[in-house]
Formats: C-alpha cells, structure tokens, sequence
C-alpha cells in the first residue's frame, strides 16, 4: 500500500524539493475574495529517475503507453504495483482570488460559483512543475503539504511553473486512468443487474459521502449493501470529521460505484484496517475515466494490488437494468465540464407504484447537468449533491410527488467541515434554499445558518455543526421510516451504524 494512504503510520513532516502538480480542486471563498486551490503531488526526483529506467516511467508517451499495454496484457497487476512507493502528496494554495497562480492567468472570478466551472474543467487537465522549500524565499507562496489523505500539514513555499507541453503530455500519458479496463453500458448494466434495494443507506463519514442500497432477504431489516456508491470519508483539512472506526460491511461482496474521484469520495477504503487488511481494496470499483493526478492513480492500482477489480465508464448513453421487486436501475454520466458534473449519476426507480417513484444519488453532480436527458421519477429520497454547496440557481432540483407524505433529503457533510480561510462551509445557504424552494421542509433549520441542528421535516442530516453535536447514519425506505439498527449486518463488527431515520 502506498504511505500516503495510512491513517495511523503516514510519513511525517518529509518535504520534497520538487513536484510535478496536476490540478486537483476549487474552492471559492465568500463574496468570491479568496480561492482555495489543491493539487495532487508525485516528487520529481523520484518520477524522473524512474523515467530512466522503467518504461512504464518514461518521458516519451509513446514509450509509456506501450510499456503500459504490455503491462496489462501480462497481468501483473496484482504482483506488483509500479505505484506503491511513490512518494505523493496533496497542496493547498490559498491566494486572493485577483491573482493568478503558477504562470496561470487569474480566474474570472466576477462570475459565481457554478460558472466557473468551465475554467476548473480545463485546469483539470493541466500540470505545474514546483519548487518546493521549507522556508520563504523570493516569490515564493507558503502553502499547506499533506503528506498523507489523513496526515497532519507542513507549511511549505512554493513557485510554480507551467512544464513544456511535451512534459505535459508525458505526464497525463503515465498518470492515466485509460490504462484501466473499462465497461459499456451493456456490462455496466449487467453489473447492477437483478440487485436488491429494499433500503437506501446514506452512512456518517464525515465530510465525504458514502452510500449503499441494502437488501433485507437475507439478513432481515436493516440488511446489508449489495451496491455501494461512494466509499468516502473526510480527508486533508477534514480529516478530523471522519468517524474513528469507521468499518464498511462487505458481507455480500459488493461493488462499488464511484460518483466522481474526489478522494472524499473513496478514502472511506483506508478509515479502518480490519485484521491488517482494508476490505474495500479488494472488491470491485467502478469510476468514470477522468482526469486524475498521482494519488488517485496509486489508490486505482493499490485496489488491483489487493486482489480488487478497477474499471473505468465512459459512455455517454443512459444505462438501464431491472432490479429484484420490480424495480429498476438507470444511470448516467453529468455532461458538465469539470470532475464533479461530469461523473456517474445513479437512480433506483419503482415504475409500478401506485405512485412511481426513485431514489436520486448525484455524488458531486449538479442536476442542471442531468436532469434533463436521465428524467428521472420523482424522487421519495435524495442525497443532495455536493454536500449542500452552491448549485447553479437555476438548476432543476428534482421535486418528490405531491400525493406522499413520506419523502426524505439525506446531507451527508463532516462537523464544522472548512475550506481554508474561504469560509465556506458545507451545506450553504444557496444549496440549502434551492432544495428547501422545491417541496423538501427543512422545517427546523436556518436558511440563513444551515446544519447548525437537528433539521426535522423531510430533511436528514449525517451530523451538525453545533458543539456536542449529534451524528449518525441515514436509513430510507420506499414507503414509510424505516426502523434503525446499530450495525447493518446484524452487528458482524461493521461501525457504520444507521441511527436515523
Ligand atoms: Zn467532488
Ligand atoms: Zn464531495
């Protein structure tokens, strides 16, 4: 396994000299003053003295690719993972928002939020070379170093430039998710194919999010997952959010579907080790191919080193496929421009209901980026995307039908979740009233200070912010509350209990 992703024995304080960077994240602090920027880090001696002698490493993309087609073809990915030594590491940047970064220009950041979502799309896809120091020198930004996903930061300065785009290309060519096998539609239907989903779970894993449907035959009620989507957990600067034990149950095997790549969303596979093993890493994981950097590459292939499976899905089309009890299974990919609104969205429909309908899981998608071609039934249950950030204002949140009563909007965010010196805090105000304008009663909450308590309504919230606050997991039906139970597998163990609902 690579250091970078152990919770406990991650290494401490090592600073490298110099990195090569890809774009990770944007966080756009109140009032559009400040911008957080995070960047996935491989150490630059250690990738270019690999370069010289391990094709899989090597500068030219033709070499790479090649070296990475002979590689698949001898199936060697679960002897030996060319990633697991690599030292990597997140950035956080925190600048004004009228400056520029690294050669870049500065954002437009007159625009909201939402629309700056083209500019994140295309930063995505780029690569800075830095110079990293542990003290200040000449045109140096200090920024924080995570040395591990659940690692306490160093401060360090950095100066960064923009590599030549032959070096560009060499690194998205050997830091790239296309070297994974990937699924059609087709095979993506018939992995969800004939599942169980009599319960929705939405578990507390801090700021992240992690869900699963549950079958009850077995085990009886509350049952256990037959699919996850998302395995997340709070990660870097949230890191203290996520649950100390925090034990997934793997009793049906499941696979899992991966929203997007946003480390909040998978690290939930390192949170607990079970018997000196993470049990997640060697099931089956399903993600959108898109632009990663270095610690997303070694978790892919740390999952394949493990005896899991790791496949990527690409196809633009709507997939569709019939579940136990007469229920079904549609997805799609979001047609937005950057790594939230372009991943896979999931939705569990009852066609055959007296009144039909779904249960609606977005990951980070904004539904202005589905909506429309997926048409899903009006949902009975949904995880708000993104935690409860801003959306689009005019994005079209999903209504439930008018003729229930039972309805439930699950926010899954970590207590006291922060995105620097941004202020932003998870769920927001905006994100908040867009759900609360379209038929879903925040009944208790404040519009204006959101998840500071118990919401009440149709809302359920994985924790709140106040001090001494409660928190827990989320268990959702189709017709009625469901009652709760502290492990889902009947208390084989698993931690991630559902204690609302
Ligand atoms: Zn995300
Ligand atoms: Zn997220």
């Amino acid at each position: 396994m690579n250091a970078h992703f152990q919770r406990e024995e991650y290494p401490r304080g090592s600073v490298p000299i110099g990195a090569y960077a890809r774009f990770d994240h944007l966080e756009v602090g109140a009032r559009a003053k400040t911008l957080l920027l995070a960047f996935d880090l491989v150490e630059k001696n250690w990738l270019d003295t690999q370069g010289k002698t391990d094709p899989l490493f090597s500068d030219a993309p033709s070499i790479s690719d090649n070296a990475w087609k002979i590689w698949n073809q001898q199936g060697l990915q679960s002897t030996h993972n060319p990633f697991e030594s690599m030292p990597v590491y997140r950035l956080e940047l925190e600048i004004p928002a009228t400056r520029g970064f690294f050669g870049q220009p500065p954002f437009q950041t007159t625009q909201p939020t939402f629309t700056l979502r083209s500019n994140v799309g295309e930063l995505e896809s780029k690569w800075f070379v830095l110079d990293i120091s542990p003290v200040q020198g000449p045109d140096t930004e200090p920024a924080r170093l995570y040395p591990g996903l659940f690692a306490d930061p160093v401060t360090v300065y950095v100066k960064g430039t923009m590599p030549t785009g032959k070096k560009g290309e060499a690194l998205s060519s050997i830091f790239s998710l296309a070297h994974l096998p990937s699924l059609s539609t087709a095979q993506l239907e018939s992995e969800l194919s004939g599942l169980d989903s009599d319960l929705l779970a939405v578990y507390d894993v801090g700021q992240g999010n992690a869900n699963a449907l549950l079958s009850t035959k077995k085990y009886g009620a509350p049952g256990v997952p037959t699919l996850y989507y998302d395995l997340g957990a709070g990660v870097y600067r949230n890191r203290r959010t996520t649950p100390k034990s925090l034990v997934f149950c793997f009793t049906e095997k499941p696979t899992i579907l991966l929203s997007h790549w946003d480390a909040d969303h998978w690290a939930g596979a390192y949170a607990s080790m079970i018997k000196g093993a993470y049990p997640a890493l060697s099931r089956k994981w399903i993600a959108p191919l898109q632009n990663v950097g270095p610690v997303h590459i070694a978790f892919a292939h740390d999952v394949l080193k493990n005896g899991g499976k790791f496949f990527t899905y690409a196809d633009k089309n709507i997939g569709s496929t019939a579940l136990n009890n007469a229920r079904q299974a549609r997805f799609t990919l979001g047609d937005g421009p950057d790594r939230n609104c372009s991943g896979i969205v999931l939705v569990v429909e009852e066609p055959n209901h007296t009144t039909a309908r779904s249960w609606l899981l977005t990951g980070d998608c904004d539904y202005v980026h589905f909506v429309t071609h997926l048409v899903p039934l009006p949902p009975v249950a949904m995880v708000v995307p993104h935690h409860g950030a801003d959306l689009d204002p005019a994005t079209p949140v999903p209504k439930p039908p008018s003729d229930i009563t039972y309805k439930r909007l699950a926010y899954s965010f970590g207590h006291d979740n922060r995105h620097g010196q941004t202020n932003v805090r998870h769920p927001t105000v905006k994100g908040v009233s867009l759900h609360n304008g379209a038929d879903w009663d925040h009944q208790y909450w404040d519009l204006l200070k959101p998840g500071e308590t118990a919401p009440g309504g149709d809302v359920l919230a994985t924790c709140e912010h106040s001090p001494g606050a409660f928190r827990g997991g989320v268990l959702i039906g189709w017709d009625a509350s469901p009652a709760v139970a502290k492990a889902p597998c009947q208390g084989r163990k698993c931690t991630t209990s559902l204690t609302q609902s």
